[in-house]
């Protein structure tokens, strides 16, 4: 596949009709705040799907998009990018954007994308990620380097996995050995007990009033915490013992997300590891645009331990519809989604739409 360039995406911006654009994204994950912030901003919506639209959208008019793109297969929009340039489309990505097309696919699309596309070469990754975030100076779980050394319980994630599937707790070297697969590429982590906040930030590079950076300011749109199945109602069983002689062991797959607000005497700690995390993009790729999630588990000693971050909008804003406890003391009524349209407008009344798309 021939690698998009930067002034291929200008040349097209600036071919754009800037009193027609369209917003697209694929028809999961985040689609519906997403079609819904954008129409309230006044741009046009649309939809891309494998094969018919999905008919849940009839149920809810105020997020259906204006039309719909139906593919055969992901790789078809690759195709048909022609076609969605003429309508002055600019792509949100999202996670399973980006999961079902392929993030090298995804990196080379030929269309303005919303953010930094850099960042993918940055968080698909564990080790490299690791490097971004250590080097911002966000705390991390312990990486382990070998089964030997484990001597604490440790969560086996395996590279690539996606939605926490196929992770296992060992606590020990014998338990790794019963449960390994080891065809796989696996990261030994220590498994941080406490309770876990995932943070929903927003980057803005063009705003100049709140949070400053040293370009642009931080928001803090939400957070939540994702179900987990079965981990989080695993114990409805019998206690832990009772499940370990059973042999029946938790799982970790992400099933939906509840809203969550945090003590507000940590809030000082969340923006200044949101602050390091960009100021750090910044030095390594051209910094992180919009919307991004830290994941994170908060311990009895009040420590946070970022896990995981996520470098576009995540499931976690859609219980904020309507906007969060957070979210509406920056506007009333902002979902992520609309966060983003806001942007792009933004961006467009400025004439620097190349600022935040890539
Ligand atoms: P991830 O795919 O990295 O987002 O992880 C999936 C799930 O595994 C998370 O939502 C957490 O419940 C759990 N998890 C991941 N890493 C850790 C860790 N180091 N300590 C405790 N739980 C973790």
């Amino acid at each position: 596949m021939t690698e998009v360039t930067a002034d291929h995406i200008h040349k097209l911006i600036d071919e754009y009709d800037m009193d027609d654009i369209t917003i697209a994204t694929v028809c999961s994950h985040t689609s519906l705040q997403i079609f819904h912030g954008a129409k309230k901003e006044g741009f046009k919506t649309l939809g891309i799907c494998i094969g018919e639209p999905p008919r849940f959208y009839d149920a809810f008019p105020l997020a259906k998009p204006d039309s719909f793109m139906s593919v055969d297969s992901y790789e078809e929009i690759l195709e048909r990018t022609d076609e969605l340039a003429d309508k002055s489309t600019i792509l949100i990505p999202h996670g399973s954007f980006v999961e079902y097309l392929g993030a090298e696919n995804f990196a080379n699309i030929r269309l303005p994308t919303f953010g930094n596309r850099k960042v993918l070469g940055w968080e698909s990754d564990r080790q490299i990620e690791r490097k971004w975030l250590e080097g911002a100076g966000v705390p991390m779980p312990r990486k382990i380097k070998s089964p030997e050394e484990i001597n604490g319980p440790v969560m086996v994630k395996y590279q690539g996995a996606k939605g926490g599937k196929g992770y296992f707790i060992a606590k020990n070297i014998t338990e790794f050995n019963e449960s390994i697969d080891s065809k796989e590429v696996y990261d030994l982590q220590e498994f941080v007990l406490g309770t876990r906040y995932y943070l929903h930030y927003f980057y803005s590079p063009l705003s100049g009033d709140g949070y400053r950076l040293s370009q642009g300011t931080l928001e803090l749109t939400g957070m939540d915490r994702r179900v987990e199945s079965n981990a989080d109602e695993i114990f409805r069983l019998g206690s832990p013992t009772e499940l370990e002689e059973a042999g029946i062991q938790p799982t970790f797959v992400v099933t939906g997300n509840v809203p969550l607000v945090l003590r507000e005497s940590l809030l000082p700690k969340v923006f200044e590891m949101g602050e390091k995390v960009v100021e750090k993009s910044i030095e390594l790729f051209g910094g992180l645009i919009g919307s991004f999630c830290l994941e994170t588990v908060l311990t009895d000693e009040l420590e946070f331990k970022v896990f995981e971050i996520s470098a576009r909008i995540v499931a976690g804003t859609n219980p904020y519809i309507n906007g969060s406890p957070y979210s509406e003391l920056i506007q009333p009524d902002l979902s992520t989604g609309r966060r983003i349209a806001i942007e792009i407008k933004k961006a467009r009344d400025m004439g620097c739409l190349e600022k935040i798309l890539t």
